[in-house]
């Protein structure tokens, strides 16, 4: 494939889906883009460079990514409490997953920027009326109503106040003392007050205390070692709405490279990975790490092909394969790309993105996804990974840390489908509650181990 020069804005032309076209006025986005372009950068090159060096390391099997947060960014939901429920019970995966397999946990959160969705319909129909669909906070409104649907370029503005924001509380939580391990019963939720998993989560802090007053005796302390007193947090999001990333991308001034300041990495989604469309050719010229969802359909030829444009020079942490089946169908898709992947040399980080292949509709009418079928799509991503000699890098879940009611079962605290209706908060797809999302790290630390 001969390629053109890449510029931030060498996308534009290029076939776009899910990137809306109807603004009702252009010259207003075009406003709204020139004015982010003048905005501070959320994230620096180092620290994007940094979380590379860092996948690098889960990509050649020495680190475990975990990556997780809610499906769609909400104006209405942006609340202090819940960016601290959310960066606890990530807190307590993570120290879950490395007490528990003995791996380092690169934390990845899908937050500060998440906002803009793909749709699988352009439309929405209720009782007989047919609006545009919602496209996530940063376009238009979740109302049910023919001006909430109007895409609003205003609405970026908002969300990049909302990201800057939400990164600035991120940054003290992980870096002013909220992170530090001697904080792990703190972390501990309520509402799991009582159940198996909060239990075995006390023992493991216990455990890890007691090994800290000896660690403390020794010398070795949170003030002497500063990987004890805070954290590396870092932010993603699916870098959808191109017209918003071009004007988040800067040059680095020390090593001259582009850099998209929006995130530390972005990921190409399942609809919008075409090698001959604008979100393809936008990521080729980030210097970010990026990541892909990949899933049913795609063949290996046409992954190799990607990654050639993706990933050029096979850098290690330079690109996250995020592997979204299902859990009845990954046993099937996913043995051909690893083994070509893995035939062909190539460095990636395997994900795995157990909730967007399992999503089901209830009799009620919710969307939701059954416990039991992530986890066996978590499990049999681990088989065919180990049986094809790859390690499995990751997860990305959706997920937040407060306690409600969209994705069923789960064995420390039962939703059941008729409780769905209770503590339906999702703005787009069902997430694991924080319970949920906890029991998940044990098991998946079993299975590490195992
Ligand atoms: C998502 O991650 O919210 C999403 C839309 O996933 P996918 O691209 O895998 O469908
Ligand atoms: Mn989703």
């Amino acid at each position: 494939m001969t390629q053109k020069r890449w510029s931030p804005s060498s996308w534009r032309g290029m076939p776009a889906l899910h990137i809306p076209d109807d603004y009702p006025d252009v010259q207003a986005l075009a406003d709204a883009e020139t004015e982010l372009k003048g905005y501070p950068p959320l994230v620096f090159a180092g620290e994007a460079q940094k979380l590379k060096q860092r996948l690098g390391e889960v990509a050649m099997g020495k680190a475990f990514l975990l990556q997780g947060g809610d499906c769609a960014e909400s104006f209405k939901e942006f609340h202090p409490d819940n960016l601290r429920d959310m960066f606890r019970v990530k807190m307590q995966m993570a120290v879950v997953l490395t007490y528990g397999a003995g791996q380092p946990v690169v934390k990845v959160g899908r937050i500060a920027g998440q906002f803009g969705k793909p749709r699988s319909s352009p439309v929405e129909v209720r009782d007989g009326i047919t609006l545009p669909s919602y496209r996530g906070d940063n376009i238009n409104g979740m109302e049910f109503s023919p001006e909430s649907r109007v895409p609003d370029p205003n609405r970026l503005i908002k969300a990049y106040g909302q990201s800057a924001s939400t990164l600035n509380l991120l940054r003290a939580f992980s870096m002013g003392g909220y992170a530090n391990l001697r904080n792990i019963h703190q972390w501990n939720l309520g509402f799991v007050e009582g159940s198996e998993t909060n239990e075995k989560y006390k023992v493991m802090a216990e455990k890890i205390s007691d090994a800290m007053d000896f660690m403390d005796a020794c010398g070795v302390t949170p003030d002497t070692t500063p990987q004890m007193a805070q954290t590396d947090y870092y932010t993603s999001h699916e870098g959808l709405l191109l017209g918003y990333e071009e004007a988040m991308t800067r040059i680095d001034s020390t090593s001259g490279r582009w850099y998209d300041t929006s995130a530390h990495m972005l990921w190409i989604g399942n609809r919008t990975r075409q090698l001959d469309h604008a979100h393809v050719e936008f990521f080729r010229g980030i210097d970010n790490p990026i990541a892909m969802k990949v899933g049913e359909g795609l063949e290996p030829d046409e992954l190799m092909q990607l990654l050639d444009v993706l990933n050029p020079h096979n850098e290690a942490g330079r690109i996250t394969l995020i592997a979204r089946y299902g859990h009845d169908k990954v046993a099937k898709g996913l043995p051909s790309l690893a083994r070509a992947v893995k035939r062909e040399g190539r460095h990636v980080v395997w994900s795995c993105d157990p909730m967007h292949g399992n999503t089901i509709k209830t009799g009620t009418g919710y969307k939701t996804r059954p416990f039991d079928n992530i986890l066996s799509e978590v499990k049999g991503f681990m088989q065919v990974l180990h049986s094809e000699n790859c390690w499995p890098g990751g997860v990305h879940f959706e997920m937040t840390g407060q306690n409600v009611t969209e994705c069923v079962g789960g064995s420390a605290q039962v939703v059941r489908e008729e409780d769905l209706s209770s503590r339906y908060h999702t703005h787009c797809d069902p997430r694991l509650n924080a319970t949920q999302a906890l029991e998940l790290a044990f098991q998946i630390a079993e299975e590490l181990k195992s």
